[in-house]
């Protein structure tokens, strides 16, 4: 098959886990079917792992903590043991038991001051991968202690991703763009005809669209985490979603953004939370050691730092950043 250049493009774009996804698709007659079949799959992966959404089968494993073990779907398991592995990967840098902590701060739904530091402690003490316990044979998930909660916040946008790209795998679609939000983009193929896919690389500072730098992708992934876009303000300190579980607070290291090109959605979406966590050099050591991945780090300072497989291949396209040697 291969798309041919009589191949039509097709778009939808819609909400859905709280950000704007957007389908970019060549294809013949089939074309409009493939975008309703994926917005199908991300409503299913959606209502599987939505923690605000209280029949989610994630919110029932987190109100049954530390009382029974449920019962979930294939999908939803494969999901959660995917995240424990890249928990233990990244040394819990990612934790996707992450939930107490998130609630408390509740950065971006409202959240405007930093708790108070007991209450921290205590949220802090029910995070803890190692207590999601695993049933591989009855497909259950129990949380061990009483209050832990799940969230699949740094991941699940791009598990989503890789289940659209093994979707228009099967269906031989050989040329499509999937972007989840701006932080999970994926290049299906290359261009009708054949030629790579250039894919703008968002600015932390500036509005949606505007890009630091362009990527030419061929069947590739872009996973990107970022402090820039659920934040609040107090004492002139920005709070922003992604908290270090060794502390129980944001991150403050002067990191703006981590971007992971390579490797499946799942690993761009985790590592680049991790990676943020990590800090810049820890962050580009582990990346330089995790196969299939290059990374780049955006600091406070405009520089950006990448990793030795990225060197020479990025360019910047804002006179604001420059490249760190
Ligand atoms: P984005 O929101 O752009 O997808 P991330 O992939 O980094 O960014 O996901 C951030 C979300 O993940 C947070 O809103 C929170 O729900 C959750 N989260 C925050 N810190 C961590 C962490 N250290 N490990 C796992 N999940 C986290
Ligand atoms: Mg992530
Ligand atoms: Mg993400």
């Amino acid at each position: 098959s291969g798309s041919s250049t009589k191949d039509s493009l097709v778009t939808k774009t819609f909400l859905k886990f709280d950000t704007v996804i957007q389908l970019k698709l060549y294809g013949d007659e089939a074309a409009e079917k493939h975008l309703g079949d994926i917005e199908k799959l991300l409503d299913r992966i959606d209502q599987q792992i939505n923690m605000s959404n209280p029949e989610s089968e994630i919110s029932r494993v987190n109100s049954a903590a530390g009382k029974e073990a449920i019962k979930v779907s294939q999908e939803t398991f494969d999901l959660v043991k995917k995240s424990v592995e890249y928990a233990q990967a990244t040394e819990g840098t990612f934790d996707p038991s992450i939930g107490s902590l998130v609630k408390l701060w509740r950065i971006g739904a409202g959240g405007q001051h930093p708790p108070a530091d007991h209450l921290i402690e205590q949220a802090k003490s029910l995070v803890n991968y190692r207590d999601i316990e695993l049933d591989e044979k009855n497909k259950t998930i129990k949380l061990a202690q009483a209050g832990m909660s799940i969230d699949l916040g740094a991941i699940g946008k791009g598990y989503a991703g890789d289940l659209v790209s093994a979707y228009l795998r099967q269906e031989k679609v050989s040329s499509a763009i999937i972007d989840l939000g701006g932080s999970t983009i994926m290049a299906i193929g290359s261009k009708p005809g054949g030629d790579v896919w250039r894919i703008g690389l968002q600015d932390p500072d500036r509005e949606r669209g505007e890009q630091i730098a362009i990527v030419q992708l061929r069947d590739e992934t872009i996973g990107t985490s970022g402090v820039y876009e659920r934040y609040f303000i107090d004492n002139g300190i920005r709070y922003h979603h992604i908290l270090d579980p060794n502390t129980g607070a944001p991150t403050q290291n002067g990191i703006k953004s981590v971007t992971i090109i390579g490797g499946t959605a799942t690993a761009g979406d985790a590592l680049s939370t991790a990676a943020i966590v990590k800090g810049l050099q820890e962050g580009l050591a582990f990346l330089e050691q995790t196969p299939d991945v290059e990374g780049m780090f955006i600091m406070e300072d405009n520089k950006v730092h990448v990793t030795s497989g990225l060197q020479g291949k990025i360019k910047l396209t804002s006179p604001e950043y420059t490249l760190a040697d």
